[in-house]
């Protein structure tokens, strides 16, 4: 499978659709997810291309997984919440739906079910959760 560069998070990368950004350094940038199943739910993704887990190289993967374990303990902080769940899907049949490389990062609180997939959030909401994730950073 070939990494198509018209994928939406490419798009978000060259600034030609906006997302809510809540961190970036030379090589990930992390933003927030417009369906959260968790309040606070970003993603984060390499700045260079790779469809998955699959055909990533480990430069991408450990650049990937530091910004990953930098915005778990962030937005654990500002959500005050009891754990984080990562998540990461690998093809149509593992789950994934946009083909560029991320890792969904989930503050969870004790008791709290996930909001079922594929329901948009509220803008307000999401913009003000990314405010609090920036701060915590
Ligand atoms: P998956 O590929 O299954 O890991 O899911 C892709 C994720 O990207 C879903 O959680 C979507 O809500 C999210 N998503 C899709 N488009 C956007 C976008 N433009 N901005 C932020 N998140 C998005």
């Amino acid at each position: 499978m070939t990494y198509d560069p018209e994928n939406i998070f490419a798009k978000i990368l060259r600034g030609e659709i906006p997302a809510t950004r809540v961190y970036e350094d030379d090589e990930t940038l992390a933003f927030m997810d417009i369906m959260p199943r968790a309040d606070g739910h970003l993603l984060v993704i390499p700045k260079t291309p790779c469809r998955n887990t699959l055909d990533a190289s480990p430069a991408q993967l450990e650049a990937v997984i530091r910004t990953v374990q930098k915005l778990a303990i962030a937005s654990k902080a500002a959500f005050d919440a009891d754990g984080v769940t990562i998540q990461q899907f690998n093809e149509t049949a593992g789950g994934q739906e946009v083909f560029h490389l991320h890792f969904h990062v989930l503050p969870r609180l004790d008791g709290v079910a996930l909001r079922p997939a594929g329901q948009m959030g509220d803008m307000e909401a999401i913009a003000k959760h990314g405010d609090m994730i920036r701060a915590a950073v």
